[in-house]
């Protein structure tokens, strides 16, 4: 079965095909971000108005990529939610109308299962049981997946979410939005150890997160440093790679705990930060102390990304689920609704 994938959840659009028998076939992706960049943030109509520039023409170019005519697509995905109501009813209305038009069925997938998924993507992808930590714009998830489509949530961000928590510092330094992959090569030359950040609810049992606090002890030490309102390079790098390391310690202890608690061998990261190298050099090193292996995406599928979609909707569409007539989106969705596949 080939699966058109279509995303356009935030500021991303994306369009791939993904063939059952023979992977991943093409993958087309525009960023929106530069024309969101002059606001500081990604403003909601602007982003609806260009999903509908951009949709017909990256499916003609992944349809090309693949070699393919739409007579050979059997089946088409689009992200239903979680996300921003306009730039969702754009993706599933263009995917809805294909579907329709040729004759084929469609399917409404939740943006997240695509993240935790797209490891599937890679050359040795996870077997099945797994942990899954999801940490992107939006949410900073950990999740027991036990099987396809399974998923219960062991721990959630009670307030910012892990790339929020990068973005929002990012921008106190000064960085252009979104700062967060910027604040990750700044971080990479300075000392993590001078200052020493709260690494948040780690004291506490259970598997929660909460950024917010960590924020504000960023925001403290920025001021202390400031002279004439400018950081020099060499404190702002040491800020930088403090914050960096007391959200990935955090993270590691958490995913810890999940390993522990699930008694689970493998570890799944997704989602923009999952993109971090020093997060995946100390999960990794976390995940052999525990006897266990680490799993995650190419960069590329890190954030968002059609490809992710089509391969979450050829899953769904392969075990009989479609979507009906009506364009449903849901903007606010959580990921423990999902029906199992298993
Ligand atoms: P959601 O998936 O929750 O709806 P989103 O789609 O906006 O949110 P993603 O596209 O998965 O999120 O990821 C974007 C986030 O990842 C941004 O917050 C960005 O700063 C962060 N990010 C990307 N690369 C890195 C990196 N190398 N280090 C830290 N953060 C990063
Ligand atoms: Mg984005
Ligand atoms: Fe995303």
């Amino acid at each position: 079965m080939r699966v058109l994938g279509i995303e356009s959840s935030c500021d991303e659009t994306g369009v791939a095909i993904y063939d059952g028998d023979r992977g991943l076939l093409a993958h087309q992706l525009y960023s929106q971000v530069k024309m969101h960049a002059e606001f500081g943030g990604v403003v909601p109509e602007l982003a609806s108005r260009d999903h509908i520039r951009k949709l017909l023409p990256l499916t003609e170019a992944a349809l090309k990529e693949a070699g393919l005519t739409r007579k050979d697509i059997d089946g088409v995905a689009y992200t239903a939610g979680p996300g921003l109501i306009g730039a969702l009813m754009v993706g599933a209305a263009a995917a809805r109308s294909m579907a329709m038009g040729l004759g084929v069925p469609a399917v409404g997938v939740h943006h997240m299962e695509g993240h935790l998924l797209a490891p599937m993507l890679e050359d040795e992808p996870p077997a099945y049981p797994f942990v899954a930590l999801l940490v992107s714009g939006g949410h900073t998830l950990l999740v027991d997946v036990a099987a396809p489509g399974s998923y219960v949530i062991l721990g959630e961000s009670l307030d910012d979410a892990a790339g929020e928590a990068f973005d929002k510092t990012a921008k106190m330094m000064g960085l252009p939005y979104p700062g967060g992959p910027m604040l990750s090569r700044i971080a990479e030359k300075g000392d993590p150890d001078r200052f020493s950040f709260p690494r948040p609810m780690v004291d506490r049992p259970g598997m929660d997160f909460s950024f917010s606090g960590l924020k504000t002890a960023v925001r403290l030490e920025i001021a202390r440093h400031a002279k004439d309102e400018k950081v020099d390079e060499t404190d702002m790098a040491d800020i930088a790679s403090g914050f960096q390391q007391a959200v990935v310690e955090t993270l590691a202890i958490k995913c810890r705990r999940a390993l522990r608690a699930t008694g689970y061998r493998r570890l799944v990261i997704a989602g923009g930060v999952s993109a971090n190298r020093h997060l995946r050099q100390r999960l990794d090193e976390m995940a052999k102390q525990e006897k266990s292996r680490l799993y995650y995406p190419r960069s590329e599928f890190c954030t968002d990304n059609g490809a992710m979609i089509a391969y979450a909707g050829w899953l769904r569409l392969s075990h009989g689920q479609t979507a009906d007539l009506a364009l449903q989106v849901r903007p606010r969705w959580p990921l423990n609704e999902l029906e199992a596949l298993a």
